[in-house]
Protein backbone atom coordinates (compact mmCIF):
# COMPACT_ATOMS: atom_id res chain seq x y z
CA UNK A 1 0.00 0.00 0.00
CA UNK A 2 1.32 3.05 -1.50
CA UNK A 3 1.23 6.41 0.75
CA UNK A 4 -1.52 7.75 -1.78
CA UNK A 5 -3.83 4.76 -0.43
CA UNK A 6 -5.96 3.49 2.29
CA UNK A 7 -7.65 0.72 2.91
CA UNK A 8 -9.59 -0.08 -0.16
CA UNK A 9 -7.23 1.61 -2.65
CA UNK A 10 -8.92 4.62 -2.28
CA UNK A 11 -6.72 7.84 -3.09
CA UNK A 12 -6.38 10.76 -0.57
CA UNK A 13 -7.68 13.01 -3.40
CA UNK A 14 -10.76 10.77 -3.89
CA UNK A 15 -11.91 10.79 -0.13
CA UNK A 16 -10.96 14.53 -0.14
CA UNK A 17 -13.77 15.43 -3.21
CA UNK A 18 -16.22 13.69 -1.24
CA UNK A 19 -16.23 16.36 0.88
CA UNK A 20 -18.04 14.78 3.93
CA UNK A 21 -18.72 12.02 1.67
CA UNK A 22 -20.29 9.45 3.90
CA UNK A 23 -16.85 7.35 4.69
CA UNK A 24 -18.18 6.29 8.14
CA UNK A 25 -20.79 7.17 10.95
CA UNK A 26 -18.88 6.70 14.35
CA UNK A 27 -19.47 10.54 15.53
CA UNK A 28 -22.26 10.02 18.02
CA UNK A 29 -25.20 12.77 18.10
CA UNK A 30 -25.91 12.67 21.94
CA UNK A 31 -29.86 13.76 21.85
CA UNK A 32 -32.25 15.01 19.62
CA UNK A 33 -35.20 14.11 17.41
CA UNK A 34 -36.16 10.51 15.86
CA UNK A 35 -33.99 11.11 12.98
CA UNK A 36 -30.93 11.10 14.80
CA UNK A 37 -31.43 7.88 16.73
CA UNK A 38 -30.18 6.65 12.91
CA UNK A 39 -26.49 8.04 13.44
CA UNK A 40 -26.31 6.47 16.36
CA UNK A 41 -27.65 3.47 15.61
CA UNK A 42 -24.77 2.98 12.78
CA UNK A 43 -21.99 3.90 14.96
CA UNK A 44 -19.16 1.46 15.61
CA UNK A 45 -16.51 1.14 18.20
CA UNK A 46 -14.38 -1.13 15.56
CA UNK A 47 -10.97 0.10 14.87
CA UNK A 48 -10.02 0.93 11.94
CA UNK A 49 -7.16 -1.12 10.57
CA UNK A 50 -4.77 1.70 9.75
CA UNK A 51 -1.61 1.33 7.34
CA UNK A 52 2.02 0.98 7.37
CA UNK A 53 3.13 3.83 5.35
CA UNK A 54 7.00 4.14 6.33
CA UNK A 55 6.23 7.01 8.77
CA UNK A 56 7.79 6.47 11.98
CA UNK A 57 8.19 8.26 15.48
CA UNK A 58 6.25 11.26 14.41
CA UNK A 59 4.66 13.52 16.26
CA UNK A 60 1.80 16.17 15.62
CA UNK A 61 -0.50 17.59 17.94
CA UNK A 62 -3.54 19.18 17.03
CA UNK A 63 -5.08 21.99 19.13
CA UNK A 64 -9.12 22.51 18.91
CA UNK A 65 -11.51 19.67 18.41
CA UNK A 66 -14.06 21.24 15.85
CA UNK A 67 -14.86 20.76 12.50
CA UNK A 68 -11.13 21.59 11.69
CA UNK A 69 -9.69 19.98 14.62
CA UNK A 70 -11.08 16.51 14.37
CA UNK A 71 -11.43 15.91 10.50
CA UNK A 72 -7.58 16.41 10.69
CA UNK A 73 -6.85 14.24 13.55
CA UNK A 74 -8.59 11.46 12.08
CA UNK A 75 -7.04 11.89 8.53
CA UNK A 76 -3.59 12.53 9.84
CA UNK A 77 -3.84 8.49 11.45
CA UNK A 78 -5.86 7.20 8.34
CA UNK A 79 -3.30 8.51 5.66
CA UNK A 80 -0.06 8.64 7.83
CA UNK A 81 -0.76 4.91 9.65
CA UNK A 82 0.10 3.34 12.68
CA UNK A 83 3.51 5.64 13.05
CA UNK A 84 2.15 9.05 13.02
CA UNK A 85 1.03 9.70 16.70
CA UNK A 86 -1.90 12.53 16.66
CA UNK A 87 -2.86 13.92 20.02
CA UNK A 88 -5.50 16.24 20.11
CA UNK A 89 -6.16 19.11 22.49
CA UNK A 90 -9.43 20.21 23.34
CA UNK A 91 -11.13 22.01 26.34
CA UNK A 92 -14.32 20.89 25.97
CA UNK A 93 -15.78 17.34 26.42
CA UNK A 94 -18.55 17.45 23.62
CA UNK A 95 -18.87 19.14 20.36
CA UNK A 96 -21.23 21.53 19.75
CA UNK A 97 -22.37 21.82 15.90
CA UNK A 98 -22.92 25.78 14.88
CA UNK A 99 -24.41 24.04 12.09
CA UNK A 100 -28.06 23.97 12.22
CA UNK A 101 -27.86 25.99 15.17
CA UNK A 102 -30.40 28.91 13.83
CA UNK A 103 -33.19 26.14 14.13
CA UNK A 104 -33.00 25.98 17.65
CA UNK A 105 -33.98 29.62 17.65
CA UNK A 106 -37.70 28.20 16.12
CA UNK A 107 -37.82 25.53 18.59
CA UNK A 108 -37.43 22.47 15.76
CA UNK A 109 -33.98 21.71 16.82
CA UNK A 110 -32.53 21.50 20.45
CA UNK A 111 -28.54 22.14 21.55
CA UNK A 112 -28.29 18.88 22.85
CA UNK A 113 -29.53 17.34 19.35
CA UNK A 114 -26.53 19.33 18.01
CA UNK A 115 -23.78 17.93 20.53
CA UNK A 116 -21.57 14.92 19.62
CA UNK A 117 -18.72 12.95 21.31
CA UNK A 118 -15.51 12.76 20.07
CA UNK A 119 -14.77 9.09 20.95
CA UNK A 120 -14.58 7.44 17.43
CA UNK A 121 -11.33 9.42 17.06
CA UNK A 122 -10.06 7.39 19.48
CA UNK A 123 -11.57 4.26 18.85
CA UNK A 124 -11.41 4.14 15.57
CA UNK A 125 -8.49 6.02 14.48
CA UNK A 126 -6.13 5.96 17.87
CA UNK A 127 -6.00 9.62 18.63
CA UNK A 128 -4.99 10.51 21.88
CA UNK A 129 -6.99 13.23 23.39
CA UNK A 130 -6.03 15.45 25.97
CA UNK A 131 -8.15 17.55 27.56
CA UNK A 132 -7.38 20.86 27.91
CA UNK A 133 -6.85 24.54 26.53
CA UNK A 134 -3.47 25.50 24.66
CA UNK A 135 -1.92 28.83 26.82
CA UNK A 136 1.33 29.24 24.84
CA UNK A 137 3.50 27.91 21.63
CA UNK A 138 7.23 27.68 21.82
CA UNK A 139 8.32 27.15 18.17
CA UNK A 140 11.87 26.89 18.93
CA UNK A 141 11.48 23.53 21.23
CA UNK A 142 8.66 22.49 19.07
CA UNK A 143 6.10 22.19 21.86
CA UNK A 144 2.86 23.80 23.64
CA UNK A 145 2.20 24.63 27.02
CA UNK A 146 -1.68 24.00 28.32
CA UNK A 147 -3.09 25.75 31.18
CA UNK A 148 -2.27 23.16 33.64
CA UNK A 149 0.98 23.66 32.78
CA UNK A 150 1.61 20.66 31.19
CA UNK A 151 3.44 20.45 27.85
CA UNK A 152 3.63 18.44 24.53
CA UNK A 153 6.00 18.00 22.12
CA UNK A 154 5.24 18.02 18.42
CA UNK A 155 7.18 17.49 15.22
CA UNK A 156 4.50 19.74 13.30
CA UNK A 157 1.66 21.09 14.92
CA UNK A 158 -1.73 22.21 13.49
CA UNK A 159 -3.97 24.73 15.42
CA UNK A 160 -7.65 24.99 14.75
CA UNK A 161 -8.67 26.91 17.27
CA UNK A 162 -11.98 28.54 15.83
CA UNK A 163 -12.89 32.10 16.64
CA UNK A 164 -13.29 34.45 19.45
CA UNK A 165 -15.83 37.49 19.51
CA UNK A 166 -14.75 41.50 19.98
CA UNK A 167 -16.28 43.80 22.90
CA UNK A 168 -17.97 45.79 20.38
CA UNK A 169 -20.75 48.31 19.93
CA UNK A 170 -21.01 49.05 24.05
CA UNK A 171 -20.98 45.55 24.96
CA UNK A 172 -19.19 43.25 26.83
CA UNK A 173 -18.75 39.21 26.83
CA UNK A 174 -21.11 39.47 29.54
CA UNK A 175 -23.75 41.36 27.61
CA UNK A 176 -23.26 38.39 25.06
CA UNK A 177 -24.03 35.82 27.88
CA UNK A 178 -26.79 37.11 30.01
CA UNK A 179 -28.55 40.18 27.43
CA UNK A 180 -27.75 40.51 24.44
CA UNK A 181 -26.57 37.04 23.27
CA UNK A 182 -23.91 36.87 19.46
CA UNK A 183 -25.18 32.71 19.58
CA UNK A 184 -22.32 32.79 17.01
CA UNK A 185 -20.90 30.08 18.64
CA UNK A 186 -23.88 27.28 19.92
CA UNK A 187 -24.12 26.75 23.16
CA UNK A 188 -25.89 28.56 26.29
CA UNK A 189 -26.45 31.44 24.55
CA UNK A 190 -28.01 30.02 21.75
CA UNK A 191 -30.55 28.94 24.28
CA UNK A 192 -30.94 32.26 25.49
CA UNK A 193 -31.75 33.85 22.24
CA UNK A 194 -34.29 31.08 21.71
CA UNK A 195 -35.79 31.85 24.95
CA UNK A 196 -35.53 35.57 23.87
CA UNK A 197 -37.35 34.74 20.62
CA UNK A 198 -39.95 32.88 22.30
CA UNK A 199 -41.46 35.37 24.48
CA UNK A 200 -41.17 38.33 22.10
CA UNK A 201 -45.17 39.30 21.54
CA UNK A 202 -46.57 40.17 17.97
CA UNK A 203 -45.66 43.36 17.02
CA UNK A 204 -42.26 43.37 18.95
CA UNK A 205 -38.88 43.96 17.03
CA UNK A 206 -36.13 41.54 16.82
CA UNK A 207 -32.55 43.35 15.50
CA UNK A 208 -29.56 41.92 14.41
CA UNK A 209 -26.17 43.10 13.21
CA UNK A 210 -23.73 41.90 10.87
CA UNK A 211 -20.27 42.35 10.77
CA UNK A 212 -18.15 43.83 7.94
CA UNK A 213 -16.60 40.50 6.04
CA UNK A 214 -14.90 37.92 6.36
CA UNK A 215 -17.15 36.66 9.55
CA UNK A 216 -18.09 32.93 10.17
CA UNK A 217 -20.78 31.27 7.91
CA UNK A 218 -21.15 34.09 5.38
CA UNK A 219 -24.45 33.35 4.62
CA UNK A 220 -25.46 32.28 8.38
CA UNK A 221 -27.19 35.43 9.53
CA UNK A 222 -29.11 36.15 6.40
CA UNK A 223 -30.33 32.56 7.48
CA UNK A 224 -30.62 33.52 11.27
CA UNK A 225 -33.13 36.42 9.74
CA UNK A 226 -35.26 34.23 7.72
CA UNK A 227 -35.36 31.49 10.45
CA UNK A 228 -36.31 33.73 13.16
CA UNK A 229 -38.95 35.92 10.53
CA UNK A 230 -40.47 32.45 9.97
CA UNK A 231 -41.13 31.35 13.31
CA UNK A 232 -42.41 34.93 14.62
CA UNK A 233 -44.80 34.90 11.77
CA UNK A 234 -46.39 31.39 12.97
CA UNK A 235 -46.10 31.78 16.47
CA UNK A 236 -46.69 35.22 17.21
CA UNK A 237 -48.62 36.78 14.33
CA UNK A 238 -47.81 39.13 11.45
CA UNK A 239 -47.14 42.32 13.44
CA UNK A 240 -43.26 41.98 14.58
CA UNK A 241 -40.61 43.21 12.97
CA UNK A 242 -36.94 41.59 11.85
CA UNK A 243 -34.76 44.11 11.04
CA UNK A 244 -31.47 43.54 9.71
CA UNK A 245 -28.41 45.99 10.56
CA UNK A 246 -25.74 44.76 7.75
CA UNK A 247 -22.29 46.56 7.86
CA UNK A 248 -21.65 45.19 4.48
CA UNK A 249 -23.07 46.76 1.50
CA UNK A 250 -24.31 43.49 0.32
CA UNK A 251 -25.69 40.52 1.07
CA UNK A 252 -22.77 38.03 1.36
CA UNK A 253 -23.71 34.85 0.31
CA UNK A 254 -26.56 33.30 -1.37
CA UNK A 255 -27.73 36.54 -2.93
CA UNK A 256 -30.53 35.43 -4.75
CA UNK A 257 -32.21 33.40 -2.82
CA UNK A 258 -31.61 35.75 0.26
CA UNK A 259 -33.09 38.66 -1.80
CA UNK A 260 -36.04 36.55 -2.99
CA UNK A 261 -36.65 35.77 0.98
CA UNK A 262 -36.36 39.48 2.05
CA UNK A 263 -38.13 40.90 -0.64
CA UNK A 264 -41.22 38.14 -1.14
CA UNK A 265 -41.35 35.43 1.44
CA UNK A 266 -40.50 37.30 4.92
CA UNK A 267 -41.63 40.88 2.95
CA UNK A 268 -43.78 41.98 5.61
CA UNK A 269 -41.78 40.62 8.55
CA UNK A 270 -37.46 41.06 7.39
CA UNK A 271 -36.56 44.92 6.49
CA UNK A 272 -32.97 44.51 5.76
CA UNK A 273 -30.62 47.53 6.23
CA UNK A 274 -27.03 47.28 4.17
CA UNK A 275 -24.44 49.60 4.52
CA UNK A 276 -24.57 50.59 8.40
CA UNK A 277 -21.93 51.88 10.74
CA UNK A 278 -21.21 53.41 14.18
CA UNK A 279 -23.90 50.74 15.72
CA UNK A 280 -23.99 51.41 19.61
CA UNK A 281 -26.15 49.23 21.65
CA UNK A 282 -27.44 49.96 25.48
CA UNK A 283 -28.01 45.90 26.81
CA UNK A 284 -30.34 46.97 29.57
CA UNK A 285 -32.86 49.16 27.07
CA UNK A 286 -32.09 47.20 23.76
CA UNK A 287 -31.91 50.39 22.86
CA UNK A 288 -30.03 50.58 18.92
CA UNK A 289 -28.41 53.31 17.30
CA UNK A 290 -26.47 53.25 13.99
CA UNK A 291 -25.55 55.16 11.11
CA UNK A 292 -27.02 54.55 7.71
CA UNK A 293 -25.44 53.85 4.38
CA UNK A 294 -25.76 57.53 4.29
CA UNK A 295 -24.70 58.47 7.48
CA UNK A 296 -27.78 60.05 8.76
CA UNK A 297 -28.43 58.61 12.41
CA UNK A 298 -31.34 56.11 13.05
CA UNK A 299 -32.27 54.42 16.19
CA UNK A 300 -34.84 51.68 17.17
CA UNK A 301 -36.33 50.40 20.44
CA UNK A 302 -35.98 46.72 20.10
CA UNK A 303 -37.10 43.72 22.68
CA UNK A 304 -34.29 41.18 21.48
CA UNK A 305 -31.10 42.19 20.00
CA UNK A 306 -28.83 39.51 17.92
CA UNK A 307 -25.89 41.17 17.41
CA UNK A 308 -23.34 39.16 15.85
CA UNK A 309 -20.23 41.02 16.80
CA UNK A 310 -16.87 41.08 14.82
CA UNK A 311 -14.52 38.03 15.81
CA UNK A 312 -11.20 36.28 15.34
CA UNK A 313 -8.76 33.64 15.40
CA UNK A 314 -8.91 32.48 19.28
CA UNK A 315 -5.67 34.02 20.66
CA UNK A 316 -4.97 36.39 18.26
CA UNK A 317 -5.75 39.57 20.40
CA UNK A 318 -3.15 41.33 21.85
CA UNK A 319 -1.05 39.89 24.44
CA UNK A 320 -2.79 36.06 23.42
CA UNK A 321 -1.02 33.07 23.12
CA UNK A 322 -1.67 33.16 19.21
CA UNK A 323 -0.47 36.38 18.71
CA UNK A 324 2.46 36.25 21.37
CA UNK A 325 3.91 33.44 18.97
CA UNK A 326 3.35 35.81 15.87
CA UNK A 327 1.02 33.70 13.76
CA UNK A 328 -1.53 36.37 13.91
CA UNK A 329 -0.20 37.64 10.54
CA UNK A 330 -3.49 38.09 8.20
CA UNK A 331 -5.64 40.69 7.84
CA UNK A 332 -4.73 43.73 10.39
CA UNK A 333 -3.77 40.71 12.99
CA UNK A 334 -7.05 39.14 13.49
CA UNK A 335 -6.37 35.70 11.35
CA UNK A 336 -3.80 33.72 10.45
CA UNK A 337 -1.93 33.70 6.89
CA UNK A 338 -1.30 30.76 5.39
CA UNK A 339 0.41 28.59 2.54
CA UNK A 340 -2.55 27.07 1.10
CA UNK A 341 -1.14 23.93 -0.04
CA UNK A 342 -0.44 22.52 3.36
CA UNK A 343 -1.64 25.53 5.40
CA UNK A 344 1.53 26.13 7.12
CA UNK A 345 1.71 29.48 8.56
CA UNK A 346 3.63 32.02 6.36
CA UNK A 347 5.02 33.70 9.31
CA UNK A 348 8.66 34.03 9.10
CA UNK A 349 10.26 31.60 11.19
CA UNK A 350 6.89 29.09 12.51
CA UNK A 351 7.84 26.41 10.19
CA UNK A 352 5.88 23.10 10.92
CA UNK A 353 3.27 25.18 12.78
CA UNK A 354 -0.36 25.15 10.40
CA UNK A 355 -3.49 26.73 10.72
CA UNK A 356 -6.82 25.44 9.76
CA UNK A 357 -10.46 26.37 10.14
CA UNK A 358 -12.11 29.44 11.08
CA UNK A 359 -8.71 30.85 12.53
CA UNK A 360 -7.02 30.97 8.92
CA UNK A 361 -6.78 33.51 6.30
CA UNK A 362 -6.70 31.27 2.99
CA UNK A 363 -9.38 33.20 0.64
CA UNK A 364 -12.12 30.40 1.06
CA UNK A 365 -15.50 31.05 2.95
CA UNK A 366 -15.26 30.67 7.09
CA UNK A 367 -17.47 27.72 7.26
CA UNK A 368 -17.80 23.98 8.58
CA UNK A 369 -17.80 22.37 5.32
CA UNK A 370 -14.77 23.89 4.51
CA UNK A 371 -13.04 23.51 7.61
CA UNK A 372 -13.22 20.21 6.79
CA UNK A 373 -11.57 20.71 3.61
CA UNK A 374 -8.40 22.35 4.88
CA UNK A 375 -8.25 19.72 6.99
CA UNK A 376 -7.41 17.33 4.95
CA UNK A 377 -5.46 19.08 2.38
CA UNK A 378 -3.16 20.19 5.81
CA UNK A 379 -3.13 16.30 6.83
CA UNK A 380 -2.16 14.87 2.85
CA UNK A 381 0.62 17.85 2.98
CA UNK A 382 1.54 16.51 6.52
CA UNK A 383 1.68 13.28 5.42
CA UNK A 384 4.01 13.68 2.49
CA UNK A 385 6.13 15.97 4.18
CA UNK A 386 7.10 14.00 6.63
CA UNK A 387 7.56 10.84 3.89
CA UNK A 388 10.25 12.87 2.13
CA UNK A 389 7.65 14.72 -0.28
CA UNK A 390 6.36 17.82 -1.31
CA UNK A 391 2.56 19.16 -0.76
CA UNK A 392 0.29 18.45 -3.68
CA UNK A 393 0.56 21.37 -5.78
CA UNK A 394 -2.83 21.28 -7.05
CA UNK A 395 -4.98 20.92 -4.62
CA UNK A 396 -9.42 20.87 -5.14
CA UNK A 397 -11.73 21.99 -2.56
CA UNK A 398 -15.52 22.00 -2.37
CA UNK A 399 -18.12 23.42 0.36
CA UNK A 400 -21.90 23.01 0.57
CA UNK A 401 -24.40 24.89 2.33
CA UNK A 402 -27.88 24.76 2.93
CA UNK A 403 -30.05 27.46 4.29
CA UNK A 404 -33.17 27.08 6.24
CA UNK A 405 -35.70 29.39 4.71
CA UNK A 406 -38.79 28.96 7.22
CA UNK A 407 -39.54 25.64 8.99
CA UNK A 408 -39.56 23.25 5.99
CA UNK A 409 -37.94 24.94 3.10
CA UNK A 410 -34.29 25.40 2.55
CA UNK A 411 -31.67 26.66 -0.58
CA UNK A 412 -28.51 25.73 -0.74
CA UNK A 413 -24.73 27.05 -2.27
CA UNK A 414 -22.15 25.30 -3.80
CA UNK A 415 -18.74 25.86 -4.88
CA UNK A 416 -15.45 23.91 -6.05
CA UNK A 417 -12.17 25.78 -5.37
CA UNK A 418 -8.93 24.62 -6.90
CA UNK A 419 -5.33 26.54 -6.79
CA UNK A 420 -4.17 29.09 -8.71
CA UNK A 421 -0.51 29.44 -8.95
CA UNK A 422 -0.42 32.62 -11.01
CA UNK A 423 -1.39 34.30 -7.24
CA UNK A 424 -0.54 31.30 -4.71
CA UNK A 425 -4.65 31.49 -3.83
CA UNK A 426 -7.53 28.92 -3.52
CA UNK A 427 -10.21 30.22 -6.48
CA UNK A 428 -14.07 29.09 -7.48
CA UNK A 429 -13.71 27.08 -10.71
CA UNK A 430 -16.90 26.24 -12.97
CA UNK A 431 -17.60 22.85 -14.31
CA UNK A 432 -14.86 22.73 -16.42
CA UNK A 433 -11.83 24.06 -13.95
CA UNK A 434 -12.01 27.57 -15.48
CA UNK A 435 -11.66 30.04 -12.88
CA UNK A 436 -12.48 32.72 -15.37
CA UNK A 437 -15.76 32.98 -17.08
CA UNK A 438 -15.95 35.55 -20.09
CA UNK A 439 -13.31 37.52 -18.37
CA UNK A 440 -14.98 37.41 -15.04
CA UNK A 441 -14.75 35.13 -11.49
CA UNK A 442 -16.65 31.78 -11.82
CA UNK A 443 -18.88 32.32 -8.97
CA UNK A 444 -20.03 29.85 -6.52
CA UNK A 445 -23.85 28.25 -7.74
CA UNK A 446 -26.84 28.88 -5.94
CA UNK A 447 -30.23 26.49 -5.83
CA UNK A 448 -32.72 28.07 -8.40
CA UNK A 449 -35.66 27.77 -6.02
CA UNK A 450 -36.56 27.43 -2.21
CA UNK A 451 -38.29 24.11 -1.21
CA UNK A 452 -38.86 21.43 1.14
CA UNK A 453 -37.11 18.78 -0.80
CA UNK A 454 -33.49 21.07 -0.55
CA UNK A 455 -34.87 21.22 3.41
CA UNK A 456 -34.78 17.03 3.91
CA UNK A 457 -31.45 17.14 1.62
CA UNK A 458 -30.18 19.80 4.15
CA UNK A 459 -30.76 16.87 6.68
CA UNK A 460 -28.75 13.95 4.84
CA UNK A 461 -25.85 16.55 4.35
CA UNK A 462 -25.39 17.56 7.90
CA UNK A 463 -25.21 13.67 9.49
CA UNK A 464 -22.88 13.22 6.50
CA UNK A 465 -20.31 16.16 7.41
CA UNK A 466 -20.41 15.16 10.71
CA UNK A 467 -19.84 11.45 9.95
CA UNK A 468 -17.17 12.61 7.82
CA UNK A 469 -15.30 14.59 10.29
CA UNK A 470 -15.36 12.38 13.44
CA UNK A 471 -17.24 9.34 12.44
C1 LIG B 1 -25.35 29.87 13.24
C2 LIG B 1 -24.27 29.23 12.42
C3 LIG B 1 -24.61 28.42 11.35
C4 LIG B 1 -23.60 27.83 10.58
N1 LIG B 1 -23.97 27.06 9.51
C5 LIG B 1 -23.02 26.50 8.73
C6 LIG B 1 -23.40 25.71 7.61
O1 LIG B 1 -24.58 25.51 7.30
N2 LIG B 1 -22.41 25.16 6.87
C7 LIG B 1 -21.09 25.34 7.16
O2 LIG B 1 -20.24 24.79 6.45
N3 LIG B 1 -20.69 26.11 8.22
C8 LIG B 1 -21.63 26.69 9.00
N4 LIG B 1 -21.26 27.46 10.07
C9 LIG B 1 -19.82 27.75 10.30
C10 LIG B 1 -19.10 26.63 11.05
O3 LIG B 1 -19.75 26.31 12.24
C11 LIG B 1 -17.66 27.07 11.34
O4 LIG B 1 -17.09 27.57 10.17
C12 LIG B 1 -16.84 25.88 11.85
O5 LIG B 1 -17.32 25.45 13.08
C13 LIG B 1 -15.36 26.26 11.95
O6 LIG B 1 -14.65 25.15 12.42
P1 LIG B 1 -13.35 25.36 13.32
O7 LIG B 1 -12.84 23.99 13.61
O8 LIG B 1 -12.46 26.36 12.71
O9 LIG B 1 -13.90 26.03 14.66
P2 LIG B 1 -14.85 25.40 15.76
O10 LIG B 1 -15.76 24.41 15.15
O11 LIG B 1 -15.43 26.55 16.50
O12 LIG B 1 -13.86 24.60 16.73
C14 LIG B 1 -12.85 25.27 17.46
C15 LIG B 1 -12.46 24.36 18.64
O13 LIG B 1 -11.25 24.83 19.21
C16 LIG B 1 -11.32 24.68 20.61
N5 LIG B 1 -10.35 25.61 21.22
C17 LIG B 1 -10.40 26.97 21.25
N6 LIG B 1 -9.32 27.47 21.87
C18 LIG B 1 -8.55 26.42 22.25
C19 LIG B 1 -7.32 26.30 22.94
N7 LIG B 1 -6.64 27.37 23.39
N8 LIG B 1 -6.82 25.05 23.19
C20 LIG B 1 -7.49 23.94 22.74
N9 LIG B 1 -8.67 24.01 22.08
C21 LIG B 1 -9.20 25.23 21.84
C22 LIG B 1 -12.79 25.02 20.93
O14 LIG B 1 -13.19 24.51 22.19
C23 LIG B 1 -13.50 24.37 19.76
O15 LIG B 1 -13.89 23.04 20.04
C24 LIG B 1 -22.23 28.06 10.88
C25 LIG B 1 -21.90 28.86 11.98
C26 LIG B 1 -22.90 29.45 12.74
C27 LIG B 1 -22.52 30.31 13.90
Amino acid sequence: MTNETIKGGLSRRQILGWAGGGLAAGLLPLAGRADDKRAASISSTSSVALASTGIAGKRVVVVGGGMAGMTAAKYLRLWGGVGLQVTLVEPDALYTSNIMSNLVLNGSRTVASLQFRRDALTTRYGVVRKSGRVVAIDPLSRSVRLADGSALGYDRLVLAPGVVFDDAYGLTQADYDTRTPHAWSAGPQTTLLRNQVAAMRDGETFVMTIPKAPYRCPPGPYERACVVADYLKQAKGRNCRVIVLDENSTIQAERHSFETAFTQIHADVVEYVPGVSGIVIDAASKFVRYADALGATQQIQAQVVNPIVPHRATGSAPGGWLAQSGLNNGLNGRWASVNVLSYESTAAGREGIHVIGDAASCGMPKAGHVANQEAKICADAIVRLFSGGTPDPQPVANSACYSPITASTASWLTAVYQYDPMDSKMKVAASGGQTMINGAPATATEASSINSEHFKDMGTWFKTLMADTAG
